[in-house]
């Protein structure tokens, strides 16, 4: 900073939070075991106690259906703190390695040390949830973190503000509220280890921060998830499934199918199915189980790329940002919500000939966090993976690998780097420093100058 920019009031108030935070790290408190596993439990018991609140702050932020913000936030974070709680003990162990021989007397062992004081930055669509795993691991790992909430649910992130602070001490966890001038301004301090969840095009300016510190980064990105159903497999159980997961949050979901690729054959019977499964979901008007679409902004995007041929489920409602869900029954590569991540409740159906040449196609595409494939086939199933890259696979349904927190959770090339959730987010958080003890006891083996013929006995031995 120079006299001419000097610092605002959010860059010096950051400045005093960190500083604040870097004083509480160096002083050990977060280091023992007992510490970190009381604060999870303790965190546990308030998200508890605020479960109902999170269902209103969820419903007043995104119109969430109650019980999908139970699941998806509020049990998956119970869930995840008492895992947490539970399990750190054997993952923080240090590992003890063996030692060669030439360094006897000696033990070597791997430790799980935290990187100190860390940033975690939060998109809106499951803003309770993407907040508040990446700040269990944080604080399991034994960190002193500053969280930021998206602006764009600002209820959440009120209630998350509250909540991490009846918690913590604010020197050891903090939430900063705020949109991008907030980000900017994170963007600005040296942080450890930066934990990025959002776009792309946000994503690539944390990633520059943390190099700018030379420090870690994950990035949780997006993209477009393909889901590709074979030939086999029985119709009414996969559409279903389909159906399920990609209008779970209205489709604001970074892992939804974003688009289907179906047999020709099939398309025909796969459209009216869907079209059937959304109606008995939701009903031809206006469903309270259909999350609504975060802002208008969002909703016009929306609009914006369904065009042409459109099978539309019940009634648009602009004033709630209510917007039905929709089949796209003859998509085609080049249709404009082929172009960009949909992440809204839209599915365009495209029919593919030969699969070979669809797979080849869809492995052209950026690699996304999450692909599906349904069929009956083994080998179909190996052939999908093989020919897509992406950071997840769930075969023969979708969204629900997410739902087992010993699967690490990330994406691969555009999509993301690192990995999180469960074990992986304690790993995410830790670095691995190796340590080796020498006992102090005369060496058998020291190697030191004078060298003479040294080197040719050294040649014959270590062979
Ligand atoms: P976003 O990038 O707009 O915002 C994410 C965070 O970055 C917010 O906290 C925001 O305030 C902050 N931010 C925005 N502009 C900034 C700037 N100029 N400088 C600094 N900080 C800034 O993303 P979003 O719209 O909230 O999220 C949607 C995207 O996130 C989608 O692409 C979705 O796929 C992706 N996503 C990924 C995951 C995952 O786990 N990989 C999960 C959810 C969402």
């Amino acid at each position: 900073m120079n006299d001419e920019h000097p610092p605002s009031t959010v860059v010096l108030d950051l400045e005093r939070l960190l500083q604040g935070q870097q004083r509480f790290f160096a002083s050990g408190k977060t280091l023992p075991l007992e510490f970190r596993r009381e604060r999870l439990s303790r965190f546990a018991e308030e998200i508890e106690k605020r479960a109902d609140d999170f269902l209103e702050a969820l419903a007043a932020d995104l119109g969430k259906p109650p019980i999908e913000s139970y699941l998806s936030e509020v049990w998956y974070l119970l869930k995840e703190s008492r895992y947490f709680a539970k399990k750190l003990p054997r993952w923080a162990k240090p590992k003890r390695v063996s030692t060669p021989f030439h360094n006897f007397p000696a033990r070597s062992e791997i430790r799980r040390e935290p990187f100190g004081n860390v940033v975690v930055v939060a998109p809106w669509n499951y803003p309770a949830q993407l907040s508040l795993s990446p700040l269990l691991a944080a604080v399991a790992a034994g960190n002193c973190v500053v969280v930021k909430p998206s602006e764009l649910a600002p209820a959440t992130a009120n209630l998350l503000d509250e909540v991490v602070s009846a918690v913590f001490d604010p020197g050891h966890v903090a939430v900063v509220q705020g949109g991008p001038e907030v980000g900017q301004a994170l963007l600005e301090q040296p942080f450890d280890y930066w934990f990025y969840t959002g776009s792309e095009k946000v994503g690539r300016l944390y990633a520059a921060a943390a190099a700018k510190n030379l420090a870690p980064v994950t990035l949780e990105l997006g993209g477009k998830c393909p889901c590709v159903v074979d030939t086999d497999v029985p119709l009414d159980e996969t559409v279903e499934r389909i159906v399920i997961a990609k209008f779970f949050n209205a489709g604001q979901t970074c892992i939804a199918p974003d688009f289907v690729l179906v047999p020709e054959s099939l398309r025909e019977s796969f459209v009216e199915k869907a079209v059937a499964s959304l109606k008995q979901f939701y009903g031809e008007g206006k469903s309270p189980d259909l999350a609504r679409i975060v802002n208008a902004s969002h909703y016009d995007r929306l609009l914006s790329l369904v065009e042409g041929k459109t099978i539309r489920v019940g009634e648009d409602d602009r004033e709630e940002n209510y917007l039905a869900p929709r089949i796209l029954p003859e998509a085609d590569w080049n249709d404009k919500a082929m172009q960009d991540e949909i992440f809204g409740p839209v599915l365009p159906v495209l029919a593919y000939g030969d699969l070979d040449e669809a797979l080849s196609r869809v492995g052209g595409l950026p690699s996304p966090l999450a692909l599906y494939a349904f069929s009956r086939n083994r080998d179909t199933l190996e052939l999908v993976a093989a020919s897509v890259r992406s950071g997840t696979v769930c075969f023969n349904d979708a969204i629900k690998q997410v739902t087992n927190l010993k699967l690490p959770f990330g994406g691969a090339g555009r999509s993301g780097m690192g990995r999180y959730r469960g074990r992986a987010g304690f790993e995410a958080f830790s670095y691995t420093r190796s340590f080796m003890k020498r006992y102090l006891w005369k060496d058998v083996f020291a190697i030191k100058p004078p060298y003479g013929s040294l080197l040719g006995k050294v040649r014959r031995f270590l062979k």
